[in-house]
């Protein structure tokens, strides 16, 4: 087998237990196949906790900020302690981490001070959490007796300067990817580096939106043409549905490319929605595996799906979201409305994830309402706006929709008397989608996972 990434997520490093576990995952991969490339995410909960820190100093409470640097850096401590017994060890893997600790102080201080909390200095914060667990995770793989080269993951992905969801730039991404770990991997070392990160052309350091890690390990994957991207996580695979709605959600063992990009886009959190991307340009395989049952086969997409006449692969939600519903009151019918629509949502830039239309309205949905006064504002001035919270999407996904007009229908009908806002299929007729109220999402979300899996369920 060619090279392999594997990336594991932040619950497959929480703790000392958890990151040994890893290391045996990565010492038996590297044993049975061929050269591995290692992403590891921060401790689960690292990052929220310094975005939370970021906060505490923009309101000038330096206090609280550095309480939770304390505590962040604490835990990170209680785990160097528990893995590396010798105590020569543990302060060598404790100076590089310490380090890290150093720099953020120094950060949040110069935030309480001007009271301004700027993109680049979020990302620089928000970033220190790989930094730090792939130190431990390359140290803990050195402790074994494997050759190891940590990788600073702002010399391997170059991105543009879109501070919290920047995007990689393919060529200068590919030429620092082979710069930075084709040598260690030809040398046989295990390369291991942070995921989530990046740094534009000058160095500066970026991060790549929140679950950025898988994206971090496709796009390392892309780079140095590696046979299989491997995300290591806490589920037996891509399920048929979120678990924490439908506990008797089943692993799907196969998927396509455009099915796992349309449930991670709706709400399939096991997959940050980019993964796909870079793996699709090259057609590397993408599994999906629980590092606490490494035994499992977890899921694989690939290019092609299996054709095994399946109705659904699975079922999505995206839940509280806001939906946008706009009326034309002027401009009944007059070109160039839905471009002024769209315009006011570029502007603020708010991306929009359903759409549908009638002859005087546009209905939009909504992830991320940070700016809806701003929109609602600007979209008055030509149309009445109304904006409903505490909405939700449910997405029905599938390549064989396309071949079954029956099963939309049968999607529908499944769903009941549930209240529908808005209903749309896609011209890729991949998925079918509606928007109801989040409090019917686990009503909707049961009803269809019992029409179309309890077959499976029940094989169980
Ligand atoms: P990691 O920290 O490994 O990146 P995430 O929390 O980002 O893990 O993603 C894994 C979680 O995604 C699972 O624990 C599960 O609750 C959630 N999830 C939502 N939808 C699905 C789905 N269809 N299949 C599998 N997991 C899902
Ligand atoms: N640590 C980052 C986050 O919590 C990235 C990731 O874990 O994938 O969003
Ligand atoms: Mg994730």
């Amino acid at each position: 087998m060619g090279l392999v990434v594997l990336k594991f997520g932040g619950t497959s490093v929480i703790d000392a237990a958890a990151m040994s576990r890893v290391v045996r995952i990565v010492s038996h991969a590297r044993v049975e196949g061929g050269p591995v490339v290692v992403v590891v995410s921060a401790m689960a909960g690292v990052t929220d906790a310094l975005l939370h820190a970021c906060e505490a100093a923009r309101a000038g409470t330096i206090d609280d900020a550095e309480a939770r640097l304390a505590a962040v850096e604490a835990r990170h401590r209680a785990v160097i302690d528990t893995l590396f017994p010798s105590s020569v060890r543990s302060q060598d893997v404790w100076r590089e981490v310490s380090r890290e600790h150093d720099d953020l102080r120094a950060v949040l201080k110069s935030v309480a001070v001007l009271r301004e909390l700027t993109p680049r200095a979020l990302d620089r914060v928000a970033a220190a959490g790989e930094l730090m667990s792939s130190r431990i995770v390359a140290a803990l793989l050195r402790a074994t007796g494997q050759p190891v080269r940590w990788a600073d993951p702002r010399r391997v992905i170059v991105t543009d300067d879109s501070f919290g969801g920047a995007q990689p730039l393919g060529e200068a991404t590919r030429r620092a990817a082979s710069r930075e770990l084709r040598p260690a991997i030809a040398a046989g070392e295990i390369a291991v580096l942070g995921g989530f990160v990046g740094a534009t052309a000058d160095g500066i350091t970026t991060t790549l939106g929140r679950g950025g890690s898988d994206f971090s390990a496709a796009i390392v994957g892309a780079a140095l043409d590696a046979a299989e991207i491997q995300i290591w996580t806490d589920v037996d695979g891509m399920l048929t549905a979120d678990p924490r709605v439908v506990p008797g959600a089943q692993p799907v063992s196969r998927l396509s490319f455009d099915e796992a990009s349309e449930l991670a886009y709706f709400g399939a959190k096991v997959l940050h929605p980019s993964t796909i991307l870079p793996a699709v340009a090259q057609s590397i395989p993408v599994r999906i595996l629980n590092t606490l049952r490494p035994d499992r086969p977890g899921s694989v997409i690939t290019a092609e799906g299996p054709r095994d006449g399946r109705p659904l692969t699975a079922i999505a939600c995206k839940r509280n979201v806001t939906v946008v519903n706009v009326t034309s009151t002027r401009m009944l019918l007059a070109h160039g409305f839905l471009r002024r629509v769209f315009e006011v949502f570029g502007r603020h830039a708010t991306s929009v994830d359903v759409v549908t239309t009638s002859e005087v309205s546009v209905s939009m949905t909504l992830d991320d309402d940070r700016r809806i006064d701003a929109i609602e504002r600007d979209l008055s001035l030509f149309a009445t706006v109304q904006v409903e919270r505490g909405m939700a999407i449910v997405s029905a996904v599938g390549d064989n929709l396309r071949a079954d007009p029956a099963l939309a229908v049968s999607i529908i009908a499944a769903l009941g008397r549930l209240p529908l806002r808005m209903v749309s299929q896609a011209a890729s007729r991949r998925n079918v989608t509606v928007v109801l109220d989040d409090a019917d999402v686990p009503a909707a979300m049961g009803r269809l996972h019992a029409e179309f899996f309890a077959a499976v369920e029940a094989t169980r």
